[in-house]
């Protein structure tokens, strides 16, 4: 069909070198910020077009969807004294320099968390604040903004902490919020940012931290907020054998048994991590459509252990990959978590896992999981959030499979980024972002807060 150069703004995606949807050889065909047409191969869209973009040397890929993170933490990575550390120890180390977390600290370490993914191929992302020191109650405001500026799609959860060390917790008492603070924040939160339409750039969801960060009576009554606001869930759970003898001689429960008493084993619920789960526990989870964000990086690097993710998804888990805290991995970049996926679960179930269901777990899986049915594929009436890739590094000199090249060799960043419709990345730069100054600011808000504990 002829080019047409009267609106709407329809862009045909044209013959890329390989792309992840199906018969869509020919590319795809978006409209405003939706996707309107897939195109087979050999032939032309049947809708009038009036851009049309050659991408015969790019990979296609649905935007990879982050299910789990802690933007603070780009500010404390490789913080000498919670190197080589597990869980328990590793958080000791770190939550009293978190605890002088600022505000600008905060919007610094956010916007350079959502640009890191950004470059990466990612178009939707979740974060799990769970700081509000004194300084910093309207984190989740500060959040907001930030993501706002950055054009990500984003689900912000409300974090909370309230068992500290006085109470038999982990984190110390200055970390901890009191419950009605907390609650009332949190629906505070709900009703100022949470959009639940079609394409919504911002979603809210609550998430008390953890088993040994917060009371059985948060848990229930977030629960509860949520169910009344139609929001999600989130918390870490199973990721580690700590955590679960915590469980079982605290409240005489393991992992899911204690998610179960609190009202959470439901659709409306994902979790960070499940690792340590029997296989009642899996059978449980896949029954109730909980899902599970598969960390990898973050798994390897506190040796937590490798999440059963074959298993979770074959009872019924939506599984999605998230970054984790970028003083966990210590990274924020989504296509090399999907790197890190296919090859810790290699280890677990052998040379089958392919690149293929790594994909899906970062991507359709991501999406579920997060309860998002207009994102995660390249689909007809799905949101136009979208990944190219180019392979002209040295890295990829020599490879057959483009979309298996991608992970196999190790892509690291995309060309351009779409998310909505609109360009947020375009030949390796996000738009209308300086990164210098960013980087200056952030560098500094991350030196003042590691400086802050010894004066
Ligand atoms: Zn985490």
């Amino acid at each position: 069909m002829a080019l047409n150069t009267s609106s709407p703004h329809i862009i045909w995606f044209k013959n890329p070198l390989a792309i992840l949807a199906n018969n869509a050889e020919g590319g795809l065909v978006i409209e405003g910020q939706k996707i309107i047409e897939l195109v087979p191969q050999g032939q032309q869209p049947t809708h009038a077009y009036s851009e049309v973009m050659e991408c015969s040397d790019l990979v296609i890929l649905p935007g990879l969807i982050n299910g789990h993170h802690h933007f603070y933490q780009t500010l404390t990575r490789a913080l000498p004294q919670a190197l080589n550390k597990p869980l328990f120890g590793w958080l000791q180390s770190l939550y009293p320099v978190w605890a002088g977390l600022e505000p600008d600290m905060l919007y610094q370490a956010t916007r350079l968390a959502l640009a890191e993914l950004l470059l990466s191929g990612c178009t939707s992302a979740a974060d799990h604040h769970y700081l509000f020191p004194e300084a910093l109650t309207e984190a989740m405001d500060i959040q907001a903004e930030a993501a706002a500026s950055m054009g990500v799609r984003m689900t912000m959860t409300r974090g909370s902490m309230s068992l500290g060390t006085d109470d038999g917790g982990l984190p110390p008492q200055n970390t901890v919020q009191h419950e009605d603070i907390i609650l009332a924040d949190s629906e505070r939160v709900i009703k100022r940012y949470h959009n639940a339409a079609e394409g919504s750039m911002l979603q809210v969801a609550l998430a008390p931290c953890s088993p040994f960060s917060v009371t059985p009576e948060l848990m229930r009554h977030s629960a509860q907020l949520a169910l009344q606001h139609k929001v999600m869930l989130h918390t870490h759970l199973a990721e580690t054998i700590d955590e679960e003898n915590f469980c079982v001689q605290r409240f005489g429960l393991r992992t899911v048994d204690y998610l179960d008493s609190v009202g959470w084993l439901g659709p409306q619920t994902w979790l960070a991590h499940g690792i340590h789960f029997n296989t009642d526990e899996i059978q449980r989870l896949g029954a109730a459509g909980t899902g599970i964000c598969h960390c990898p990086t973050s798994n390897m690097m506190l040796a937590s252990g490798i999440a059963p993710v074959q298993e979770l998804e074959a009872a019924g888990c939506p599984v999605g990959i998230g970054v984790d805290g970028s003083a966990s991995n210590d990274g924020s970049n989504m296509i090399q978590e999907v790197r890190q996926a296919l090859y810790l679960q290699r280890l677990k179930y052998g040379a089958q896992v392919s690149h293929f269901d790594a994909y899906r777990w970062a991507t359709e899986g991501s999406a579920k999981m997060l309860g998002r049915s207009d994102i995660g594929s390249l689909v007809v009436g799905k949101q136009a959030d979208i990944a190219f890739f180019k392979l002209d590094e040295m890295r990829f000199s020599g490879s057959h499979d483009p979309l298996a090249a991608l992970l196999l060799c190790g892509a690291h960043k995309a060309e351009h980024v779409m998310v909505a419709g609109r360009w947020r990345v375009k030949k390796g730069l996000i738009e209308g972002l300086d990164v210098s100054p960013l980087l200056q600011q952030h560098g500094a808000a991350a030196k003042a807060l590691a400086t802050k504990i010894s004066r």
